[in-house]
C-alpha cells in the first residue's frame, strides 16, 4: 500500500482518458491514468469501427459536433506526430429511392453547415473524401505512448473506488489494492461506468447503460475489392449499418448493430447479428454474401439516459471533471476532447498549462495483432 501525488488523476484508460492524458502532457501537465484493466484500450474504445469521421453528418451547434469538427482541425498535423496510421479513403451514400434522395440533399445541406467538403452526384449519391478509417487500438497506445514520453504515469489493473476531498486540501482516490493518489485535479474518463465513478463522489450524474454493436469481419473479397466507406443513408435508428475497408486493405468489416442492453459486461456477439448485419450490408455491397467470414466483435457504446456527451464540472469536489456518455464518435472527437478538458481545468484554477509542444510516441508503442483481436484477447476471463 502507498501513498502518491500526481498533478492530475484520470480515471480510465480509454481512448478519452488517454487523450486527455496526452492534451495536458502537451501543455507540460503531467497526469497519472487509472486503468481498472490489465490493459489499455479494453472498452468501447477497442470495439468500435475505428472510422474518424468528419462530422458531416453531425447536428450543428450540439458539443460532440464542435468536438468532432475541432477535432478534424487538428488531426492532420497530430496523426503525424503520434505517427498514427490513417486511410482516408472517403465515404459514400448511395439513395436507394426518391424519399432517401432528399435524406442525402439534406445531408449534403447540413455538410455545407458544417463546412465538412462534400460532393453530391447527378445521380444523388454523396461522397465524403475526408472519412477516415484507422486503426484504434493503435491510435490510443500512440496517444498513450506520446503522454508518457511527456511526463504522465499509465498504472494499470488501477481500479478506482473511492473519491474524495477537493478544493485547497486537493482530491483524493482510493485504488481496489488499497493505494492512494492525491491530486489537485481528477477526470472522470470511465466509460460505461463513469456513473458509479460520479457516485463515489457522492453525486448522480446522467445514467449510463451499453448500446451493443455488433461487428462482422470478412476477407477482402478479390474480385471486387472495397476502396471506401458505404454508408447507409440514415434513419431514426441513427447511423445504421456500414460497410468498410480496414486499414490493412485485406478485411471488410460490416455492422454495427444497436442495441440497448443492461448488462455492462457482457461482451458476447449475439446468435442473430451476423443475419442482422448481413441482411443489410450485403444491399450495399452484394460480394460479401460470398465472402469468408474471419471474425466477429461487439462493443458496448457507453450511453447516456437521455443525454449526450456530457462533459461537466463535478458540483461534490472542487477540481473533478466528468466526461460521461461519449457514446458513437469518442474516437473522432479524442484530440478535440482532450484540448477541451485541459482548458476546463485550468480554467478552475487547479493546473496551469504551459506552451504547446511536440511530443512523439516511440515507434513501437502499439501492440501487434488484429485490433478487433486484442480486447478479447486480454479481457479477463
Ligand atoms: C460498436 C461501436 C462502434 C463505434 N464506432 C465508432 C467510430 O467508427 N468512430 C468513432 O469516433 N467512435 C465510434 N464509437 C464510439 C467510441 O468507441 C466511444 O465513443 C469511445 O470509445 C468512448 O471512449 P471512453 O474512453 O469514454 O470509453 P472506454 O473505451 O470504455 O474506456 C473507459 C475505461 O475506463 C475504465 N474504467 C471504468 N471504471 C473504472 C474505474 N473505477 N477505475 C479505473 N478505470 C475504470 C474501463 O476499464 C475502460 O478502459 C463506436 C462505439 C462502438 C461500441
Amino acid at each position: 500500500v502507498s501513498e502518491q501525488h500526481t498533478q492530475v488523476a484520470i480515471v480510465g484508460g480509454g481512448v478519452v482518458g488517454c487523450a486527455v492524458a496526452h492534451a495536458l502532457a502537451l501543455r507540460g501537465v503531467i497526469a497519472t491514468v487509472l486503468e481498472a484493466e490489465p490493459a489499455l484500450a479494453l472498452g468501447a474504445s477497442a470495439t468500435n469501427s475505428g472510422i474518424l469521421h468528419t462530422g458531416f453528418d453531425s447536428t450543428p451547434g450540439q458539443l460532440e459536433t464542435q468536438l468532432i469538427l475541432r477535432a478534424a482541425q487538428l488531426r492532420e498535423e497530430l496523426l503525424e506526430e503520434l505517427r498514427v496510421d490513417s486511410w482516408a479513403c472517403g465515404a459514400r451514400l448511395t439513395p436507394g429511392n426518391d424519399d432517401e434522395r432528399q435524406a442525402v440533399a439534406k445531408l449534403a445541406e447540413n455538410a455545407k453547415r458544417n463546412r465538412v467538403p462534400v460532393e453530391l452526384g447527378d445521380d444523388g449519391s454523396l461522397v465524403v473524401p475526408g472519412e477516415t478509417v484507422s486503426d484504434p487500438v493503435a491510435y490510443l497506445h500512440m496517444l498513450a505512448g506520446a503522454a508518457k514520453g511527456g511526463g504522465a504515469t499509465i498504472r494499470l489493473d488501477a481500479r478506482v473506488c473511492g473519491l474524495s476531498g477537493g478544493g485547497r486540501e486537493g482530491i483524493a482516490l482510493e485504488l481496489a489494492d488499497g493505494d492512494r493518489l492525491h491530486t489537485s485535479a481528477a477526470v472522470n474518463c470511465a466509460g460505461l461506468f463513469a456513473d458509479e465513478v460520479a457516485r463515489m463522489a457522492g453525486e448522480e450524474i446522467v445514467e449510463i447503460y451499453p448500446r451493443k454493436g455488433e461487428l462482422i469481419v470478412f476477407a477482402m473479397p478479390s474480385e471486387a475489392p472495397l476502396q471506401e466507406i458505404l454508408l447507409p443513408v440514415p434513419s431514426v435508428l441513427g447511423k445504421g449499418v456500414l460497410v468498410f475497408p480496414t486499414l490493412d486493405r485485406r478485411h471488410v468489416i460490416a455492422g454495427p448493430t444497436a442495441r440497448e442492453r443492461e448488462d455492462k459486461l457482457d461482451w458476447s456477439v449475439e446468435s442473430d447479428a451476423r443475419d442482422l448485419i448481413l441482411e443489410r450490408a450485403t444491399r450495399m455491397y452484394p460480394p460479401l454474401a460470398r465472402a469468408e467470414m474471419v471474425g466477429a466483435y461487439a462493443g458496448l457504446r457507453p450511453a447516456g439516459r437521455g443525454a449526450n456527451y456530457v462533459i461537466e464540472r463535478s458540483l461534490a469536489i472542487d477540481g473533478l471533471v466528468h466526461v460521461a456518455a461519449i457514446r458513437s464518435t469518442g474516437l473522432s472527437a479524442s484530440l478535440a476532447i482532450g484540448e477541451h478538458v485541459a482548458g476546463m481545468l485550468a480554467d478552475t484554477g487547479s493546473i496551469e498549462l504551459g506552451p504547446v509542444r511536440t511530443l512523439r510516441p516511440p515507434a513501437d508503442s502499439a501492440p501487434d495483432g488484429l485490433w478487433w483481436e486484442h480486447a478479447a484477447m486480454h479481457r479477463r476471463p
